[in-house]
C-alpha cells in the first residue's frame, strides 16, 4: 500500500515548510506562542528523519532519541498554547518529557509489540493533555478556529489510542515499524492531518486574536474600557433605524458626575481617573448584556439600552444612581462618596426623530436634574411607555 518510509519523508519537508513559513510569514518575530510552536514543528522533524532511518541508523537514535524528540515536541506544543493564553511553561518541561518518553522506549528497545503499546499509550494522554490546555475558548477567536484546533488534538488521541491497541489484535508485521500496515499508514496520514490543521488553525487564531484587540482599541476608551463617542455614533444609528424598523422601544441615559471637577482639584488628577474607572465599572455591574455603555465625554457617559421603554430607562438609572450613592470610592489613598445625575430620553414612536435630537432631549434632561440640585434622575418626553 503506503510506502512508509516515504510517508516519513513527506512529513519531514511538511513540518520543515510550515515552520519556515511560519518564521518568514512572521517577519521573523515569532511572538504569542509561534515561537515554541515552531520549534515543536522542527523537533519533530528530527523525529521523522530519525525514524524513516530505522534499520540503517543505530536502534538508540532511530528508536530512543526519535521517539524523546517526539514526547520534546509535544511538550512545546503544550508551551506554545500556554504562552497564547498568556502563561509559561518552564523549558525544564521539555527536556523531563523528552526524558521521560526516551526512558519508556529506551525500557523496551527489544520488545516492539510493548513499545508501540507504551509509546503510542504516552503520546495519547500528550494529546489528551494539549486538548485540555487549549479547551477554553479564547476572547476573539472564532468558534471555527477554536474548535479545529481542538478537533486536531481529538484526532491525535484517536490515531495515537489506534496505535497503541494495534498490537493488541493483530502482531506486529513482519519488518517492524516501516512494514506497510493499514493501521500504520493510516495513522500516519491522521499524524499528517492534525499537524497541518492545528498549525493553520493555531496560526488564525493569531491573526484574529490581533484583528479583535486592533478593533478593541480602536472603540474602546482606553481608561473605562467603555465605548468611545465614534463607536457609539455607529452603534446608535443602527440600534435607532432597527428600533424605528421593528417599531420597538429604544432608550438613552447621559450620566454625569456631581461636583467632578473638585475630585481632580482636591485629590490630583490621577485620583480622577480612578474614580472614572470604578463609576464604569458600578454602573456596568447594573446592565444587561445588550445595554451599551459609552464614554460620552470627560466624566460624562451614555447608556444605550435597546428594547428598553422610558420608564424602564428611569428606573435602571435611578438603580445607578443609587448604587454609585451607596459606593466608596478609592483614589490616592483616600476614600469618597460621591454622587451622578442623570437624563433620560427614549425614542418617540410617531415621527422620524433622529439620534441628535434624542441625545439632545437626554442631555436636556441631565440639565434639569443638575439644576433641580444634582443626585437625581429627570427626563424629558418619555414617549410611549406601553412595555413598561
Ligand atoms: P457638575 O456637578 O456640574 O457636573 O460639576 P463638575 O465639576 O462635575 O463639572 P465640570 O464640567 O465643571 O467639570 C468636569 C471635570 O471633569 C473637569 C475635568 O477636569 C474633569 N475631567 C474630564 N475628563 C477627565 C479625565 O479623563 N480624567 C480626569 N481625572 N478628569 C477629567
Ligand atoms: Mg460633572
Ligand atoms: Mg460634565
Amino acid at each position: 500500500m503506503f510506502d512508509i518510509r516515504s510517508l516519513f519523508v513527506v512529513m519531514v519537508a511538511t513540518n520543515v515548510i510550515l515552520a519556515a513559513s511560519l518564521w518568514i510569514g512572521t517577519g521573523r518575530r515569532l511572538q504569542g506562542g509561534l515561537g515554541p510552536w515552531t520549534l515543536s514543528l522542527l523537533v519533530q522533524a528530527a523525529a521523522f528523519v530519525l525514524f524513516a532511518g530505522r534499520g540503517e541508523l543505530p536502534d538508540w537514535a532511530s528508536i530512543v532519541v526519535a521517539n524523546g524528540l517526539v514526547g520534546m515536541s509535544f511538550s512545546l506544543t503544550a508551551a506554545a498554547i500556554l504562552a497564547f493564553r498568556g502563561h509559561r511553561l518552564p523549558p525544564l518541561a521539555h527536556a523531563a518529557t523528552g526524558g521521560v518518553v526516551a526512558f519508556a522506549v529506551g525500557a523496551l528497545l527489544h520488545d516492539l509489540g510493548a513499545r508501540l503499546i507504551a509509546a503510542n499509550f504516552i503520546y495519547a494522554a500528550c494529546q489528551a493533555t494539549l486538548l485540555a490546555l487549549a479547551w477554553k475558548p479564547v476572547e476573539g477567536v472564532s468558534r471555527g478556529t477554536h474548535g479545529l484546533l481542538v478537533g486536531s488534538f481529538a484526532l491525535g488521541i484517536a490515531s495515537f489510542v489506534l496505535r497503541a491497541a494495534a498490537p493488541l489484535f493483530a502482531p506486529v508485521a513482519n519488518g517492524g515499524f516501516l512494514a506497510s500496515s493499514a493501521i500504520q499508514a493510516f495513522t500516519l496520514m491522521a499524524g499528517y492531518t492534525m499537524i497541518l490543521v492545528s498549525s493553520v488553525s493555531f496560526l488564525l487564531m493569531q491573526k484574529e486574536r490581533a484583528d479583535f484587540r486592533a478593533q478593541q482599541l480602536a472603540s474602546l476608551d482606553p481608561l473605562t474600557q467603555a465605548f468611545n463617542r465614534r463607536t457609539f455614533v455607529e452603534l446608535a444609528q443602527k440600534q435607532l433605524s432597527r428600533a424605528r424598523r421593528l417599531d420597538t422601544p429604544l432608550s438613552l441615559v447621559l450620566v454625569d458626575l456631581d461636583h467632578f471637577k473638585s475630585v481632580n482639584d482636591n485629590h490630583g488628577h490621577l485620583a480622577g481617573d480612578r474614580v472614572l474607572q470604578r463609576l464604569a465599572d458600578v454602573m456596568r455591574g447594573q446592565l444587561r448584556k445588550e445595554d451599551v455603555l459609552v464614554r460620552y465625554g470627560g466624566e460624562e457617559f451614555c447608556l444605550l439600552l435597546p428594547d428598553v421603554p422610558g420608564p424602564g430607562a428611569v428606573a435602571l438609572a435611578g438603580r445607578i444612581r443609587k448604587a454609585v450613592e451607596r459606593e466608596t470610592f478609592a483614589a490616592g489613598g483616600v476614600e469618597m462618596r460621591l454622587t451622578i445625575s442623570a437624563g433620560v430620553a427614549a425614542r418617540i414612536d410617531e415621527g422620524p426623530e433622529g439620534l441628535d435630537a434624542l441625545i439632545a432631549r437626554a442631555d436636556e434632561a441631565l440639565y434639569m436634574a443638575k439644576h433641580r440640585g444634582r443626585n437625581r434622575v429627570a427626563a424629558v418626553s418619555l414617549g410611549r411607555s406601553r412595555a413598561a
